[in-house]
């Protein structure tokens, strides 16, 4: 049964983000026969599940690096999208670095990367879904029994029954303004990270693809290109600075940031000078959370408002997807009780 097999009108849902958690509600509510528009202010979909894609032969996956499943429910959509090929496993030799101490990682759980890039999940998630991108929805406003969704550019959309703000913490405290729930979300902080793209013409000769670095501006750095699926001509690297450093470099400018972040590179793969033949830096503002918030969900029964995303479950892939589902979850039940108030008695 769909839900227009209901006797009440169609829930009109905006989603609010178009990252992991939003689109799995989205997708869950659609597939229900509710009536969803997803707002995303940037350009594609994925949100911090990320490709920059720079031409056919430099790809990298700047934001999220790879996944991990635990959670059964998680499990099971893992292995449907792997035997869909939208997901497949990355068994790159992952290391540890401490100063010149090198060693292979001990505990290596199964790691699932996007193929061919992270991004394919986002773009499976949203196939056909009733996306506006290019749209930051600056104001959520209650009119009547519904809520109205204003863009930055001051175009209005509305009224929706249901409201779902899928979106990293400090950005969903702004958008929730005075609502009760926003005092919680306000006291989520989370941590921004740079993240170097770098692509060598020859391999970059160190016996690892992966490496978790201590001691160092780099927390973790990534051979891109050895992911399955990925174009293997160049040798593309992601260098993730250290939520200390990126913290304290915020503001710096993007030329400083490469340099810095390519000679630490440079250092701990003992190698002599790296010549990149592409050198770029993205900044993620809101890049995880340090608390852990286990909730899944914030919502408003009263007024059809949910929140969700990674940082309300553990943070990552997996909390992303999980949010999303209990967020889908949790719209279903209030539509649910707004349709039984209105049965006959
Ligand atoms: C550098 C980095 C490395 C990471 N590494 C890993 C990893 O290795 N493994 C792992 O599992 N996870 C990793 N993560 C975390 C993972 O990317 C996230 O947990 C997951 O992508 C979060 O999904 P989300 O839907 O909760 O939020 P997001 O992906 O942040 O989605 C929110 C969306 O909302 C949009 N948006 C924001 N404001 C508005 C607005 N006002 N109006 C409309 N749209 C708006 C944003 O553009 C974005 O698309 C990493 C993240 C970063 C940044």
């Amino acid at each position: 049964m769909s839900v227009s097999d209901w006797q009440t009108p169609m829930p009109r849902v905006a989603v609010i983000g178009a990252g992991i958690s939003g689109l799995i509600t989205a997708r869950t509510l659609c597939d229900l026969g509710f009536d969803v528009t997803v707002f995303e202010k940037s350009r594609g979909l994925g949100g911090r599940t990320a490709t920059r894609r720079v031409d056919p032969g430099l790809s990298f996956d700047h934001g999220a690096q790879y996944f991990t499943a635990r959670d059964p429910h998680f499990v099971r959509q893992v292995m449907a999208w792997t035997e869909q090929k939208i997901v497949a496993d990355w068994t790159g030799r992952i290391v540890t670095i401490d100063g010149t101490d090198v060693r292979l990682k001990t505990d290596q759980p199964h790691r699932y990367v996007g193929v061919p890039g992270m991004k394919a999940i986002a773009h499976h998630l949203g196939a056909d879904l009733n996306v506006r991108l290019e749209t930051r929805i600056v104001r959520l406003q209650r009119v009547g029994n519904g809520w109205q969704v204003t863009d930055a550019a001051g175009r209005c959309d509305g009224p929706f029954s249901h409201v779902l703000v899928s979106l990293p913490a400090p950005q969903a405290a702004e958008l929730l303004g005075d609502h009760a729930l926003a005092a919680e979300v306000r006291a989520i902080p989370m941590t921004p990270c740079w993240a170097v793209l770098a692509a060598f013409d020859g391999r970059v000769e160190v016996p690892w693809d992966g490496a978790f670095v201590h001691g160092s501006p780099l927390v973790w750095v990534a051979r891109n290109s050895s992911k399955p699926g990925r174009d293997y001509s160049r040798d593309c690297w992601v260098l993730h600075a250290s939520p200390e450093w990126s913290s304290a470099h915020q503001d710096v400018e993007r030329d400083t940031v490469k340099a810095t972040l390519l000679s630490a590179f440079t250092h701990i793969t003992a190698l002599a000078a790296l010549n990149p033949i592409h050198l770029d830096v993205h900044r993620w503002l809101f890049s995880a959370t340090p608390l852990s918030v286990d909730r899944l969900v914030l919502f408003d029964d009263d007024v059809g408002l949910v929140v969700c995303g990674d940082w309300l479950a553990g943070g990552r892939v997996e909390g992303a997807f999980l949010s999303g589902v209990a967020a889908a979850d949790c719209l279903l039940r209030q539509v649910s009780i707004s349709a039984n108030k209105q049965l006959p008695t």
